[in-house]
């Protein structure tokens, strides 16, 4: 099967069962529309509803279709590249530390949101790792930790032998833990999501792609097959999977497709003795190697690149390589699921928040760090839909900057995939 199908997706076996939501059909009017059903879209739907809008959440596939129903799962509240100090240094004192705060949230927040609405997500909030894969990556980590712990995160350092402990793997030199982290069943959080929206009045609409948005009267009106939602408002929330719906959109970002694996169900004693306390790991390499395990004792892990053909192969032969380095008391490693989603990569490794036109917002590029900081994301969109001023927001709304050769640079992303592998070579 190939990995874009979502029967080869892992989480698609394991989730609870719950509703297809409808294709929209007929007209109808909203107060505000939200394009696009995973994390930000659904987290700001969910939120408009509770504050009282009438709103319509449109998704092209089904909720969690997108790289929400097809992540590693793991809750993070860090940035990927950056610490705090760095957005203070890019959006000022203020922005900057507003921005921190919702970043430090937002683990909570996805917890909280669970609880609340009895998510059924196999949640597990018991700390999320970042372990050295080289000696060198410590300092690095060291000034992200003493940053974090400054502003009060729940975080610590550790040494080998205790990164030992806490991975079950003998390859890192010591790391950071922040203690709100976690993981979650990616596509039960988004199933749930949409619940808990739809409970609250909102009308979430399966099998909708969003076809045209224009402009009729002081309206916005967005077109799918045979309906159409004139809306005051319009959220979109398309991220990684963005089309050509708003001019110049897609070119902000970079599509970069992201393979996963699931191993097989392991032994009781050797899925154990990895990540005993159940923790979430994402290393310090670039081309991430990224380790949890799910509710029955698999290993859900990233792949290496492989794009060329026999790549599901090739991908199953070096992902077991690399198992036997990670944890070699899983004697014969077996893949059973390999699938892949988007990533939305932007140059510096932050989301982007655009008002685009009067009524239109827009957030994506989380760069692979998006199920936190899109759930909070999201319900700042709706906390901005529902009247707050821009100037209070935790990310500034930028202009559009679409990537120099856009559409030139998409077909060799790939390769920046062995790019990051490079790197961390030389490392
Ligand atoms: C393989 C992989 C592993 C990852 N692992 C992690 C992880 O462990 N931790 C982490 O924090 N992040 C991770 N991420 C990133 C995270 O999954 C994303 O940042 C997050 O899910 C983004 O959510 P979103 O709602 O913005 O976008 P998406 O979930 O991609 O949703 C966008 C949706 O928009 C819909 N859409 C697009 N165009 C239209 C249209 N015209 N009409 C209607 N609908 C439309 C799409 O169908 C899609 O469902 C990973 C991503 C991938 C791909």
């Amino acid at each position: 099967m190939h990995p874009a199908d979502p029967r080869s997706n892992l989480w698609t076996h394991t989730v609870a069962p719950g509703p297809d939501y409808p294709t929209l059909e007929g007209e109808r009017a909203a107060d505000v529309a939200v394009v696009g059903g995973g994390f930000t879209g659904l987290s700001a739907a969910l939120h408009l509803a509770q504050g009282g809008a009438d709103v319509v959440l449109l998704e092209a596939g089904q909720p969690g279709f997108g790289a929400s129903g097809r992540n590693n799962g793991q809750v993070i509240p860090v940035y990927s590249r950056h610490g705090p100090d760095d957005a203070v240094a890019a959006f000022g004192p203020e922005r900057g530390e507003r921005l921190n705060e919702m970043v430090a949230g937002s683990a909570d927040l996805v917890f909280d949101l669970i609880r609340k609405y009895d998510i059924e997500c196999e949640a597990v909030q018991e700390g999320w790792l970042q372990p050295a894969h080289r000696p060198s990556r410590l300092r690095g980590i060291q000034a992200k930790h003493d940053q974090w712990a400054a502003r009060g995160a729940p975080v610590e350092m550790f040494d080998a032998p205790r990164a030992a402990e806490l991975t079950g793997s003998p390859i890192y030199h010591g790391g950071w833990m922040h203690r709100s982290g976690g993981h979650i069943q990616p596509l039960g959080f988004a199933k749930g999501l949409a619940r808990a929206a739809a409970g609250l009045g909102a009308a979430v609409h399966g099998d909708s792609p969003v076809q045209s948005l224009d402009r009729e009267g002081d309206k916005w009106r967005l077109k799918v097959g045979g309906g159409a939602v004139r809306a005051d408002k319009v959220i979109l929330a398309t991220n990684g999977y963005t089309g050509n719906l708003f001019p110049n959109l897609r070119q902000t970002i970079i599509p970069l497709r992201s393979t996963h694996v699931a191993t097989t169900v392991l032994g009781d004693n050797v899925a154990k003795s990895i990540l005993p306390g159940n923790h979430g790991l994402s290393d310090t390499r670039q081309a991430l190697w990224a380790f949890r395990k799910e509710r029955f004792g698999r290993i859900v892990t990233t792949s290496a690149p492989v794009f060329t053909p026999g790549a599901r192969r090739r991908m199953t032969a070096s992902t077991i390589r690399r198992l036997n380095i990670a944890f070699p008391q899983i004697e014969r490693p077996e893949v059973e699921y390999v699938w892949e989603g988007i990533i939305a990569m932007t140059y510096e490794r932050l989301p982007r928040y655009h008002e685009l036109a009067s009524g239109v917002i827009a957030a994506l590029g989380y760069s692979g760090r998006g199920i936190a900081l899109g759930t909070a994301v999201g319900r700042m969109m709706a906390e901005r839909a529902l009247g707050k001023p821009a100037a209070e927001l935790a990310l500034p709304a930028l202009p559009m900057k679409p990537w120099p050769m856009h559409d030139l640079v998409v077909p060799f992303s790939r390769t920046m995939a062995w790019y990051f592998k490079w790197r961390d070579s030389r490392d």
